[in-house]
């Protein structure tokens, strides 16, 4: 009696799962619009937004942001990658940069919209401490240049930690709090979740749909396969535990975000 009961347990939270999928893709439109302060009776798709992924390194892009890149490629948005760094802690940059942009081709981000910056003073280094001003003049001038109305980066604890993460955060945060974005464009940070929320694969899925968030993105199993994909194009770190990292992460099903919130705008800073 209790096999039949914990199969009919099990049976129930993946067919739960599965809805939640489906009912996310009808909404998802619906909560883009509401993070970009589009009015509800206004018609707005995808190809509206222009969206700037703000990475730290090469491979972040799909560790950690591939469901948000992969809807957001589906809708018909645009979406420009920004990373801050080669990779270079092993020497590795030329390599790692030519790993980034076949990544970012799986995931439908042609090589035009990916940058990736080279800078003496922004090393791929977890004990480096980067420079708020020049992080955050970088990024203000890509969001200028592009025209960008959504800036998805890391939350203050950076998912992983590693300090180049929050770091990139705190640029963004900092841009957000002296009010030099754009008026129509809005900043968003990847929520960063505890390490069993992590490493539960998509059987955390129900958890990232219930609890708050601004914008929760889902795939399924083709957009896996995709992140998937796109992790193995990055085979200077294929290491054993990068596999139980495709396997296993929820970041890889996954991507919620909060609002980062901006102040008043052209402040003047004496
Ligand atoms: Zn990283």
């Amino acid at each position: 009696m209790s096999i039949y009961l914990i199969f009919f347990l099990v049976l129930s939270y993946l067919v739960s799962i599965k809805c939640l999928y489906y009912r996310h893709r009808r909404t998802l439109v619906k909560s883009l619009k509401r993070v970009m302060n589009v009015l509800p009776g206004r018609e707005a798709d995808g190809a509206d937004i222009t969206a700037l992924i703000v990475t730290a390194h090469p491979d972040d892009e799909c560790m950690f942001f591939a469901p948000t890149i992969i809807r957001l490629v589906e809708l018909n948005a645009s979406v420009h990658l920004l990373c801050l760094s080669e990779g270079n802690y092993y020497n590795q940059g030329a390599q790692r940069k030519q790993e980034l942009l076949k990544s970012c081709a799986v995931l439908g981000i042609p090589a035009s919209r990916v940058t990736v910056v080279d800078h003496k003073k922004l090393p791929d280094d977890p004990k480096a401490e980067w420079s708020v001003s020049l992080v955050s003049s970088v990024i203000v001038r890509h969001i200028r240049a592009h025209s960008v109305n959504m800036v998805l980066t890391f939350d203050g604890r950076g998912v992983s930690g590693h300090a180049n993460h929050t770091a990139v955060h705190k640029a963004v945060s900092h841009l957000a709090s002296t009010g030099q974005v754009p008026n129509d464009c809005c900043l968003l940070s990847l929520v960063t979740v505890g390490l069993l929320r992590k490493y539960i694969a998509f059987l955390e899925l129900p958890l990232s749909w219930l609890l708050s968030s601004c914008l929760c993105c889902i795939i399924g199993s083709q957009g896996y396969r995709q992140a998937k994909a796109a992790m193995l194009c990055h085979r200077t770190q294929l290491l054993w535990f990068r596999y139980l990292y495709i396997t296993f992460s929820r970041y890889m099903f996954v991507n919620t975000f909060q609002m980062i919130p901006q102040g008043p705008k052209n402040l003047k800073i004496y």
